[in-house]
């Protein structure tokens, strides 16, 4: 799945939602976040992102691998 790191906090610019496909990027607090379970890597969110927040998974920068665990948490949650 793909992955909404740090650049997102407190920005949520959410052109990223209007490309996807399967609606799976939700609105957290501070931050949106993927669906891991829905997201069907596409791809069409990651350059459209202008703070360059998304990333595939495998692609994470290693300080913001805990991004995706936050993901999971987030959505086990709701
Ligand atoms: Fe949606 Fe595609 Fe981005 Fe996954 S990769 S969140 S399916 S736009």
């Amino acid at each position: 799945a793909y992955v909404i790191a740090q650049p997102c906090v407190d920005v949520k610019d959410k052109a990223c939602v209007d490309e996807c496909p399967v609606d799976c990027i939700y609105e957290g607090k501070r931050s949106l976040y993927i669906n891991p379970n829905e997201c069907v890597d596409c791809g069409a969110c990651e350059p459209v992102c202008p703070t360059e927040a998304i990333f595939y998974e495998d692609d994470l920068p290693a300080q913001w691998e805990w991004y995706k665990d936050a993901a999971i948490e987030f959505f086990a949650e709701v």
